[in-house]
């Protein structure tokens, strides 16, 4: 499929506007009600109700309507257009194109696209709102100081600490794939040309391969971070050389974290395994926490466990650590610091931590009606947490294939991309 992404002509001026009004109203309400669409949009009613209509035949918008309610909420289509749109706006666009869909993991979807020049490219979606948002409602401390966990503030967080990381990492001369673009949910990176791990049945020198992989993790550990998802799913290899790439990081840790010791474990614990099944390899050596410390004389303070919240801009608290370790960055690459100073900062990190552990036990789907929102004021930034954590039921519904592929080229015909 090769569709254009410069020609935006099928979403009118105002369906735009439209669309734009509802991602902004969506920042505190759920379901956005229309008067606040008109509102923000600046556009009269006749003409409102139209592009919302529009908008939501190619469901980029979905109408709720009920007895409390009147209102739009954004899909994931919709969000996907934005982001989409932006990618095709930039300058030099990041992506001009968008074709098969080859990856569907939990948490994200992974597209072809290609740049103006057809040089193809990684779209990754985070999608973090397919487990249910209703059943971490239940747990009211999480939510009374997270009021912002929606999938879509979730969604974007992952994306750009995905996107932050892969930065660092890249300018390091890590193994990863070249980090090309982020907006809202999306980040845009380099097509790595292998396979991942998994796919890999017979190896001729699993020794090599297994300490090549023991040596990344302690070789991150050593720049201060812990992968997280060190699995098989997360290891490329090749195809031309058979070196090894590493993708996947919304989960990474600096390992200052306060469970580091058993993140590195169980990574490594990962790879141990993966070898003994798949090749029936097993090695009397692998890496050990000890390892990573040794030589670290100036060892950082641990996280503190009641870093101040935040509300998604860091403070110039967030810089200090590189500042009072200057002696120690020059020695020892900590690239968690760098991370931490450049805008990702430990809050957010945390944040999106917090939410990943509270998903990880709760079901992946949820059938209960949404519509238990409290009124809300126009613009009210308090008592959001109600409508911000209902589910989006169309977003976390089973997942099905055939249905995706068809919603998706509709939405890329849809904007001509
Ligand atoms: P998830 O968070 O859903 O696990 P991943 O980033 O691990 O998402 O991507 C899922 C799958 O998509 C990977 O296992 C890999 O097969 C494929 N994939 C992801 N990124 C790339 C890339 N840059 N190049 C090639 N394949 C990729
Ligand atoms: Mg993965």
């Amino acid at each position: 499929m090769k569709l254009d992404a410069t020609d935006l002509r099928y979403v009118t001026a105002d369906e735009f506007r439209v669309l734009s009004a509802v991602e902004i109203g969506s920042k505190n309400h759920e379901i956005v009600p229309s008067s606040l669409i008109a509102e923000l949009s600046g556009i009269r009613g006749g003409n409102v109700n139209k592009a919302l209509g529009e908008l939501a035949k190619r469901s980029l918008v979905g109408r709720v309507q009920n007895a409390k309610y009147d209102g739009y909420r954004l899909t994931y289509g919709g969000l996907d257009y934005l982001a989409l749109r932006t990618f095709s706006r930039r300058k030099l666009p990041s992506i001009h194109s968008v074709g098969t869909r080859i990856g569907v993991g939990k948490e994200s979807d992974i597209l072809i696209a290609a740049d103006e020049n057809g040089e193809k490219r990684i779209l990754k979606m985070h999608r973090l709102g397919r487990v249910s948002f209703r059943a971490i409602k239940s747990k009211r401390d999480y939510l009374g100081k997270r009021r912002s966990a929606s999938w879509m503030y979730m969604s974007r967080l992952s994306a750009q600490k995905e996107f932050a990381f892969m930065k660092a990492l890249y300018e390091h001369g890590f193994p990863v794939p070249v980090p090309i673009d982020q907006a809202r949910h999306c980040v845009v990176m380099s097509l790595i040309d292998g396979y991942p791990l998994r796919a890999i049945e017979e190896c001729e020198d699993p020794a090599d391969l297994y300490s090549r992989l023991m040596e990344m993790i302690v070789r991150l550990a050593h720049a201060g971070l812990i992968h997280g998802d060190f699995n098989e799913f997360n290891i490329m290899i090749l195809r031309k050389t058979g070196e090894v790439v590493v993708i996947d990081f919304p989960q990474m840790v600096s390992t200052r974290h306060e469970n580091a010791e058993f993140f590195f474990n169980r990574d490594v614990n990962c790879i141990r395994r993966f070898f003994r099944r798949r090749f029936r390899f097993e090695s009397q050596s692998w890496p050990t926490w000890k390892d990573v410390l040794e030589g670290e004389e100036d060892e950082l303070p641990a996280i503190s466990e009641d870093a101040e919240e935040g509300e998604g801009e860091e403070t110039k608290a967030e810089a200090e650590p590189i500042a009072e370790s200057s002696k120690t960055a020059q020695k020892r690459l900590r690239i968690d610091l760098e991370v931490e100073a450049s805008g990702f900062g430990r809050n957010l990190q945390r944040e999106l931590e917090d939410y990943m552990i509270e998903v990880q036990d709760l079901p992946s789907s949820d059938d209960e009606d949404e519509e238990d929102d409290e009124d809300e004021e126009d613009g009210d930034e308090e008592g959001d947490e109600e409508a911000e954590a209902t589910t989006n039921n169309d977003e976390t519904a089973p997942f099905d294939e055939a249905t995706f592929q068809a919603e998706m080229s509709a939405r890329l015909e849809a904007i001509r991309l």
